[in-house]
């Protein structure tokens, strides 16, 4: 199964893929943490995306793309895409590539997103939490690993704005591309609720798929 969410910045999508990874086994690709990753090495490449990232404007699609062909040469079913596509080119190669089985989209108001955003954590090691929704045992600092959390850079109410007019933009013309695979998640639930939500949809999507096959 091949699945991509969305949601936009503070929806929660990063916490699903993570509990959706663990229990369909899938392969989680957020594109955002393999550029985090470049940006961590300190290469021409990353320096270059980390200006493009902190204005919240979008990496250009070749690179993108080349990171996801390098990720993909080793796997192409059982993945699930975070952050990519998006845009109809991205969404275009995707299907070139392999095919989507279901797509997810997490969707919360504006107001409670601004709320969201400035409250969020992140861990080197890739575990992410938040002040009010997932809080770490100690805070400030992870639980798997114990490093010191950190905020990104683009979390910030200015960047937020812009990340959002840009991801409406960007998920307009996406929506209807998905409309037959698209399905709507409440995301202002909790984070337990949001997930048997999407665990009920993605295990009946299994069922009906094995009594098709
Ligand atoms: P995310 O972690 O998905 O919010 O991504 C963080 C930032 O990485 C975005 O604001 C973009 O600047 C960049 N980015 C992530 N995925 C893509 C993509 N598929 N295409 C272009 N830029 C991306």
């Amino acid at each position: 199964m091949n699945i991509i969410i969305f949601g936009p910045p503070g929806s929660g999508k990063g916490t699903q893929a993570e509990l959706i990874e663990k229990e369909f086994n899938l392969r989680h690709i957020s594109t955002g943490d393999l550029i985090r990753n470049e940006i961590s090495k300190e290469s021409k490449l990353g320096k270059e995306m980390k200006e493009i990232i902190a204005k919240g404007e979008l990496v250009p699609s070749e690179i993108i793309s080349r990171m996801l062909v390098e990720k993909l040469s080793t796997e192409k079913t059982n993945n699930l895409f975070d952050g990519f596509p998006r845009t109809l080119m991205q969404a275009k190669f995707l299907d070139v590539v392999l095919n989507i089985d279901l797509v997810l989209n997490i969707e919360v108001s504006k107001e409670l997103l601004e709320e969201r955003i400035t409250k969020r954590w992140y861990c080197s090691c890739g575990a992410s939490y938040h002040e009010i929704y997932k809080k770490p045992k100690k805070k400030g600092y992870c639980d798997i690993c114990g490093k010191k959390l950190f905020q990104r850079e683009d979390d910030n109410i200015e960047t937020l704005k812009n990340r959002l007019e840009i991801y409406e933009s960007q998920l307009k013309p996406l929506r209807d591309y998905y409309k037959m695979k698209m399905i709507k998640i409440n995301g202002e639930q909790e984070i337990e609720k949001v997930f048997s939500d999407i665990k009920f949809l993605l295990s009946n999507f299994e069922k009906l798929k094995n009594q098709l096959n």
